[in-house]
C-alpha cells in the first residue's frame, strides 16, 4: 500500500520503454547503465537505485532518500548540472533516467593527465562554480562534491563541458533546520561534517577547495593512510602546499584554495566570493580571449586560402 505523500514513480517496466545497454558506473547502492528511449532513439543513463527492503536492513537506500534525490533533481535545470528525464520503479529498484554524460569522470580525465595547468583548471572550476551557484541560489547543498561526481560531457573537445552528478546526499536547507548527519567521502568533507556540527552551503565550498587542490597538483591535501587519519588531518587543518607539487603554482591559485579551506564557515568564501576571486575572473577572461584569437586566426587563414584558390 502507498503511504500518503509518497512520490509516484512510473510503475511500468523501464525495459518496455528503454533498451538497456552496458554499465557506465556504479556506487554503493546504484548501478548506472546506458539506455536508449525506444520512441525517440535518444540515449540516456539509467541509474538503478536499490531500495531498502525493510527498516532493519542496512542494504539499499531508504525510499524517502530516493524521493529526496528525485525531488531535488526535478528542481534543477542548468548546463552544468545533470538533468533528470524520467523515473520508474519496480519491486527492487527506483530507476532514474538521467541525461547521458558520456565523457567520463573528471577523476579519470585527471588520472590520465596527472595534473592540469592553471588555465585548464580554472575552466573546470568556473563551470563547477556556475553549477554550484545555481543550486546554492535555491538553497540546495550537494554535500558530496568530489572529482568522481564531476563528469565531462565530451572529453575530446578543447574545453570540455562539465556536469555535476549524484545528488544522493543533497539537501534543500530550510531556515532553522539543523543538518548534522550527512557524511560524504572522507577526503572531501569539511571540518563541520567531521565534527558533527550544523551544516550549510559552506560545506560544498570546502569540497571545491579540495577539488581545486587536487586539480592543480594531483595530490590530495588531507588524505591519510586510514579514514581516521584523514578525518584527523581535516579537523586539525593539517595541509600544506608541498613544493614538490606546487612549485609552479601561482600565489593567486593558492589564495583561492586557502580562502576555501577555512575552518570557520563564516570566514570561508561563499560561492559568490569564489566566482569573484581574481584567479577565476582574470584567468577565465584570458582563456576566452585566447580562444577568440584562435578562432579569428583560423577564419582569416581559411578566407585567405579561399582567395588564393
Ligand atoms: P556513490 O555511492 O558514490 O554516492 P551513487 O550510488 O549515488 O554513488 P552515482 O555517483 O550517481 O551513484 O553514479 C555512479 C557512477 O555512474 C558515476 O560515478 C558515473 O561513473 C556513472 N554515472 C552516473 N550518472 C551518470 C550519467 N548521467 N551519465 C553517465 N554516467 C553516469
Amino acid at each position: 500500500m502507498r503511504t500518503p505523500g509518497m512520490a509516484l514513480f512510473k510503475q511500468q517496466a523501464v525495459e518496455d520503454f528503454y533498451d538497456i545497454g552496458e554499465e557506465l558506473g556504479s556506487g554503493q547502492f546504484a548501478v548506472v547503465k546506458r539506455c536508449t528511449e525506444k520512441s525517440t532513439g535518444v540515449e540516456y543513463a539509467a541509474k538503478f537505485v536499490k531500495k531498502r527492503q525493510s527498516r532493519a536492513s542496512r542494504r539499499g537506500v531508504r525510499r524517502e532518500e530516493i524521493e529526496r534525490e528525485v525531488d531535488i533533481l526535478q528542481q534543477l535545470q542548468h548546463p552544468n548540472v545533470v538533468a533528470l528525464h524520467d523515473v520508474y520503479e519496480n519491486r527492487t529498484d527506483v530507476v532514474l533516467v538521467l541525461e547521458l554524460v558520456s565523457g567520463g569522470e573528471l577523476f579519470d580525465f585527471l588520472a590520465r593527465k596527472e595534473s592540469l595547468c592553471e588555465e585548464e583548471a580554472t575552466q573546470f572550476i568556473k563551470q563547477i562554480l556556475d553549477g554550484v551557484q545555481y543550486f546554492h541560489s535555491k538553497r540546495i547543498a550537494h554535500f558530496d562534491l568530489k572529482p568522481e561526481n564531476i563528469m565531462l560531457l565530451d572529453r575530446n573537445v578543447p574545453l570540455p563541458r562539465i556536469k555535476v552528478i549524484d545528488f544522493g546526499l543533497a539537501h534543500k536547507l530550510e531556515d532553522g533546520a539543523d543538518f548534522k548527519n550527512i557524511f560524504g567521502t572522507p577526503e572531501f568533507v569539511a571540518p563541520e561534517i567531521v565534527n558533527y556540527e550544523p551544516l550549510g552551503l559552506e560545506a560544498d565550498m570546502w569540497s571545491i577547495g579540495v577539488i581545486t587542490y587536487i586539480l592543480l597538483s594531483g595530490a590530495s591535501p588531507f588524505l591519510g593512510d586510514t579514514k581516521q587519519e584523514t578525518l584527523g588531518n581535516i579537523s586539525a587543518m593539517s595541509y600544506e602546499f608541498d613544493e614538490e607539487f606546487f612549485s609552479k603554482t601561482s600565489e593567486l591559485a593558492k589564495s583561492f584554495i586557502r580562502q576555501l579551506l577555512v575552518k570557520d564557515t563564516r570566514k570561508r568564501m561563499s560561492i559568490e566570493d569564489a566566482l569573484n576571486h581574481p584567479w577565476i575572473k582574470v584567468l577565465c577572461v584570458c582563456v576566452c580571449v585566447c580562444v577568440c584569437v584562435c578562432v579569428c586566426v583560423c577564419v582569416c587563414v581559411c578566407v585567405s586560402a579561399c582567395d588564393l584558390n
